[in-house]
Parts: C-alpha cells; structure tokens; sequence
C-alpha cells in the first residue's frame, strides 16, 4: 500500500507500474473516454468511483487492450505497450493483437460476471490458464491452482463445477484463476455488484487480503467501506474525464467537486443501511454509516 502507518498517502518508496497519457476512446460519436492521464503504483490499491455511463470499465478494459483507445499511450513496468498519436494512421490488426497480448500478460481481470467456464470444475477453470497461456505442465498447474483455491478459501470446492457454487464462491474462484497467470496487477470492474448483499463480504476480504499482500490493483466498485478501509487513492470519474482524485479522506470527507458531492450523495441514499447513532461529533462525513 501506498500509505503511511498514520494512514498518510505517500508515493515516495513507489515505483509507476502502470501509466495511462491522454487515452481518448470514442464509441460512435460518443467520447467514452476524454483524455484520462493516470499513474498506478506498484502496490497501490486505486478505487475508482463515478456514475454509470462515466467511462470506468472502458479505462479499465483499455488498461488491457481489452478495448484499443483510439489515441494515448500505455505503459507497464516502463515499458510503452500501445501508443497513438493524434491523427496517426490507422494500426495494424496484427501489432494491436500483439499489443494486447503484451498487456494482458501483466494484467489481470476480474469482471462483475464471473465468467467461469461452466464445463469445467473449480480447480480447473484455475488450472486451464497457466498450461494454455504458459505451457505449464498439468501437475504443476494443479499444486499451484489448489494453493490458490485456499488462499480464497475454497480448497474444498476444489471439484465443484461453478453451477454448484454461490456467486461469492464463484467469484472466488475468478479471482483465484486471474491469480493464477501471476499478473502484476489485478483490475476489478465492479466485482461485488451482482452479488447478493450477504456473498459481498466473502468477496472483499479476499480483495483486502491480496492488497494486504502487496497486489496492485485498480477497482471499480462503490463499496464505500472497502474503499475506505483499503484504498490508497480515490478516483472520480465523470463524463470520460477524471475530474477529481485523492485520499478516500480526503474525496469522502471533503470532496471538492459538486459533481463528487451529488454522486456520493446519491450513492448515500441509494444504498442507505439501518440508522447508525453518531458517536462522535467530528463524525460529520457525507458518507456516515455507509463504511
Ligand atoms: P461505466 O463503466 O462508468 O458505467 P462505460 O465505460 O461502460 O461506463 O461506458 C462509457 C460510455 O461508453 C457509456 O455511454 C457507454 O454506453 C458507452 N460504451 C461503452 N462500451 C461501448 C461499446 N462497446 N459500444 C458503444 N458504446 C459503448
Ligand atoms: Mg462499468
């Protein structure tokens, strides 16, 4: 993490490991991104917030090449990935491909929809990535895949086939398939958001725990309490731009942008719990009770 003990954000001892420059996507004559420049460091754990429509799961899935920006460039580990200029011709289908496969080695994704392969059992779907994308060999893939399987804490569903297991296991299990290709960061789209509210909790203590590890991620999700407790940096997103970022003190408690105060707001109502007492009359965030 790229905070202090006393809870201070510090980018001192931390090295860029992903860095988007003026990305711009269109889809149509909608800008879906308009030119977002962005800095994760390695071990930093970034949430990025914003209403729907507001471009987070298209600057997630250009991070990947998932999506091929149309301009801006992309670089990993300091290496530049994908780069295009204003005006520059139109690339090759086949450096783009490369480009992605580039990517999406060092990345990985885990998306609201589990996307498991529904033929195959647990510790299959785990295993089949490491010996298709790398080769590996079966036993090997297999001690490995069971290792990650108790690091989410379903060793013993190791043979349920997905239809078997709850959303939360199910997305246990994404997670423990995308661990499997070693990325070097992890990108979450809104993992928890299809999930019933109870399998919710299951699901963040495994993305708390990885962050714990030192995983670098960038997550897409509106769970407040998770942002708060495990967040480094804060990023509000809104019509395709980044229009605000900082700690999640700092956004949650004492955002600067009215566009950032409406959509917490909204968020607040949206997803109000049972009245919690205020206990403490500093206690006067927007967000009381949510984390
Ligand atoms: P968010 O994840 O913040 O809800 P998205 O990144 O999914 O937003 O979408 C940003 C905008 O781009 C939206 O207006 C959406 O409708 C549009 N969009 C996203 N993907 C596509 C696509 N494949 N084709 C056309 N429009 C898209
Ligand atoms: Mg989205």
């Amino acid at each position: 993490m790229a905070r202090n003990p006393d809870g201070s954000y510090s980018t001192e001892h931390c090295a860029p490991i992903l860095s988007v420059e003026r990305l711009r996507k269109r889809f149509g004559i909608l800008e879906a991104l308009a030119g977002v420049d962005l800095t994760i460091l390695q071990g930093e754990v970034v949430v990025v917030i914003g209403p729907s429509g507001s471009g987070k799961s298209t600057l997630l899935r250009c991070m990947n090449l998932l999506e091929v920006p149309d301009e801006g460039s992309l670089a990993i580990g300091g290496e530049v990935i994908w780069q295009r200029d204003a005006g520059a011709a139109a690339v090759r289908l086949k450096d783009v491909d490369r480009a992605a496969l580039r990517a999406r080695r060092r990345t990985a994704m885990v998306f609201q929809r589990f996307n498991l392969f529904p033929h195959l059992t647990a510790l299959r779907n785990v295993m089949i990535g490491p010996i298709k994308v790398k080769g590996e060999k079966p036993a090997e893939a297999e001690r490995k895949a069971r290792a990650l399987l108790e690091q989410v804490g379903l060793a013993d569903k190791a043979a349920a086939y997905p239809i078997e297991l709850s959303g939360g296991q199910q997305q246990r299990v994404a997670i423990a398939r995308a661990l499997a290709l070693k990325p070097e960061i992890m990108l979450f789209d809104e993992p928890t958001s299809a999930l019933d509210p109870e399998l919710v909790g299951e699901v963040l203590r495994v993305m708390k725990q990885l962050a714990r590890d030192g995983m670098t991620k960038v997550v897409v999700t509106h769970e407040m309490g998770f942002a708060r407790e495990v967040g480094d940096r804060i990023i509000m997103m809104d019509e395709g731009r980044i229009i605000e970022m900082g700690t999640p003190e700092q956004i949650f408690t004492n955002p600067r942008q009215d566009r950032t105060k409406a959509f917490l707001r909204r968020l607040l109502e949206g997803n109000a719990p049972p009245p919690v007492p205020v206990t403490s009359p500093t206690n006067t965030s927007i967000l009381n009770g949510v984390a």
